[in-house]
């Protein structure tokens, strides 16, 4: 198995370093020929308006739409799940590969000095797990093939369709790897 991380903007770093954690064979995607032979690809938490433009302009707006459709896993994590999701309800306007049908609202936490942690249970996983949200977007419709694994104060925080999962908080921030794990060995895996 080999799994990308896509390395236009945001925190990809702390993706590779967790999936060498795992021992999986990771590439930092740049440009679209490097999804060429990967299973599964994260996008990064960042900045979402600039990732989009960033995507754009290296034709991964179509590109990853393919990577999809061919079988390819991909998992966002805060400003990735913005850019996996169908709509952006606060900014209509912002590009996204509207892959993923769950509708979400950008900045609905609030500002940066609204960023939190909490420990939050996942369907998933056996324990608690501490989960970071920065300038997290919030999740305000999910479709009926879209299977939510985890909520906080009642929102979805963490879904799944299929080969597509999102985050809205930062698992690649933690030092406890059981969500990139599920990402490998049940997302991934899947197909
Ligand atoms: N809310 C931010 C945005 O719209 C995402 C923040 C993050 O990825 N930590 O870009």
């Amino acid at each position: 198995m080999k799994l990308g991380v896509l390395a236009l903007q945001g925190d990809f770093r702390e993706h590779i370093y967790a999936l060498d954690d795992l021992g999986v064979q990771t590439r930092e995607v740049r440009l679209v020929d490097e999804l060429l032979g990967l299973d599964g690809l994260i996008i990064p938490g960042g900045e979402s308006t600039t990732m989009a433009k960033l995507m754009k302009n290296y034709g991964f707006d179509t590109a990853l739409n393919e990577f999809y459709e061919n079988g390819g896993a991909i998992w966002g994590t805060c400003a990735g799940a913005i850019a996996v999701a169908k709509e952006i309800v606060d900014f209509p306007q912002q590009a996204s590969l509207e892959l993923m049908d769950i509708a979400v609202d950008r900045n609905s936490y609030g500002r940066q000095v609204a960023s939190f942690e909490a420990d939050v249970d996942i369907d998933i996983l056996e324990t608690a797990f501490h989960a970071i949200f920065i300038r997290a977007p919030r999740i305000m419709r999910v479709g009926e093939g879209v299977e939510v694994l985890a909520r906080y104060n009642k929102d979805p925080i963490m879904a799944r369709q299929g080969r597509l999962m999102a985050t809205v908080f930062h698992p690649e921030l933690e030092d406890d790897r059981r969500i990139h794990e599920y990402f490998i060995n049940e997302v991934v895996n899947s197909k």
